[in-house]
This record gives structure tokens, sequence and C-alpha cells, in this order.
């Protein structure tokens, strides 16, 4: 579904990714895992169209995408939850939601949307006239989920949506992305917090210093000694 070939960029004299390879099979959950500054952010923000390449290719379907501005990325069905989750802050609950529908073309689209996103996270729901700014970390995470869901993603790239969540609030997000997963959303997840990320990914791929030095299903990777060492904190 997903394929990156080869893909190299770099900020100025920094070379951030340095030819990686990797594929994303339709209704897969597939991780990239590694430490700060290894390049998870910089190859999802690739493959959105918010960086360019300046080598290898990332094709969606069998088509070329890496040229593709970020909002035509999204309209083919690929779209990202961005590190931080970047909720508009001074915008409502309900705002924030209608702000990820942009593509949307259908008529009743929108509200179809909404309902969708609402029986999905019902606290969300509850909570439609807040501002964004004044939710807690889990539930702007939330919306930043919900958000992407209002495009209809055939595939979602969540970045670091464990960041800053207090444990049980992690797993609910993780079981929430299990959840779409299995309503039939392919995921490509990044992640600093390996042990979640492999608990949910049937494959991961290791990243390190801008290269992939590693990969397999996540069951072998969760046994893998330099895994175990560097990413279990066993
Ligand atoms: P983190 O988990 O800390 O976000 P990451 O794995 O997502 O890390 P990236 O954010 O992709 O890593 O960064 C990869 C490398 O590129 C790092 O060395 C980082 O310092 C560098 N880098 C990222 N963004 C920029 C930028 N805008 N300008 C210059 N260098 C950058």
């Amino acid at each position: 579904m997903l394929e990156v070939h080869d893909l190299s960029v770099a900020y100025g004299v920094i070379e951030a990714l340095k030819g990686i390879s990797f594929a994303v099979e339709e209704g897969e959950i597939v991780s990239l895992i590694g430490a700060n500054g290894a390049g998870k952010s910089t190859t999802l923000r690739t493959i959105s169209g918010l960086l360019r390449a300046k080598g290898g290719r990332v094709a969606y379907k069998g088509k070329e995408i890496g040229k593709l501005p970020p909002y035509k990325i999204v309209e083919l069905g690929v779209t990202q939850v961005p590190e931080g989750r970047r909720v508009f802050t001074r915008m409502s609950v309900l705002e924030n939601l209608e702000m990820g529908a942009y593509t949307c073309r259908e008529r009743g689209g929108v509200k179809a949307g909404l309902k969708r996103v609402f029986a999905r996270f019902p606290r969300l729901a509850e909570r439609k006239n807040q501002l964004a700014g004044t939710l807690s970390g889990g539930e702007q995470q939330m919306l930043a989920m919900g958000r992407a869901l209002m495009s209809r993603p055939e595939i979602l790239l969540l970045d670091e949506p464990s960041m800053g969540l207090a444990p049980l609030l992690v797993k609910e997000v993780f079981s929430i992305i299990k959840e779409i997963n299995a309503d039939g959303t392919t995921i490509l997840l990044v992640e600093q917090n390996a042990h979640m990320a492999l608990s949910i990914s049937g494959r991961a791929y290791v990243l390190q210093t801008g290269e992939i030095i590693l990969s397999g299903s996540a069951s072998e990777l969760m046994q893998h000694p330099e895994v175990k060492k560097a990413y279990l904190g066993d």
C-alpha cells in the first residue's frame, strides 16, 4: 500500500534520512521505533508532503506521491496526526474536527464524519464546545486523532501518540489505535515508546540515526537482544 524506497532527506548539511526503505501493507499496524533524533518525524513528514526528499521515492498504491502537495496526499487517503498534537488551541473541539474535513467534498460528509468521530471518542462529544487549548493532554491527542479521521484516511500516520501522557492514558490511546485499525484503517506508527508500539504492531522497523538497522515481526523484535537492551530497557 505504502512503499518507501531508498529515501534520503537532509536539513541543509544534516542528513536526517540516509536511504531508508520500508513498506506497509493494507490492514497492517507497522511501527517505526527509534530514539530521539533517529529521523522518525522526518520520515512521516516526508510521506505527508511537508518535507521534500533529496533522493528515493514514496509510492502510495503504486503511484509516486513524493512531489504532491500535502492536501493532495490527504485526498488520496494518507493523513498524519502530528507530533505534539498541534490542535488549534483557540478553536473549539467541533471547529478543530471540521478543519480535519477540509478536503471533504461529499454532501453531508462533515456531519457523517462528526457522527463517526463522536461515536469513537465520546469525550470529544461531551466537550465539543470547549476550546481545544483547555483540553488535557490525553484529550488533545484524541482530538488530533479525531481530526485526522475526519478526512476518512485509508492509512493513518501517527507521530508519537504517547508523548507526555500518563501510563493509563497511553494504554487508552493505544487501544483506540487498535480499534481504528480493526475498523479497516491501516496504521503507520512512529514511537519512542517501543514497548507500547510493539505490543500493538504486526511488524516494525528500528530507525537509528537515519538508517533502518533492524526489521521484523513485532514479536521477533521484542525478543531481539539489541532491541531489548536499547529500546525496551531490559
Ligand atoms: P524525536 O523523537 O526527538 O522527534 P525523530 O526520530 O522524530 O526524533 P527527527 O525529528 O526526524 O527525529 O530528526 C532527525 C534529525 O534531523 C535530527 O538530527 C534533528 O536534529 C534533525 N532535524 C529535524 N528537523 C530539523 C530542522 N528543521 N532543521 C535542522 N535539522 C533538523
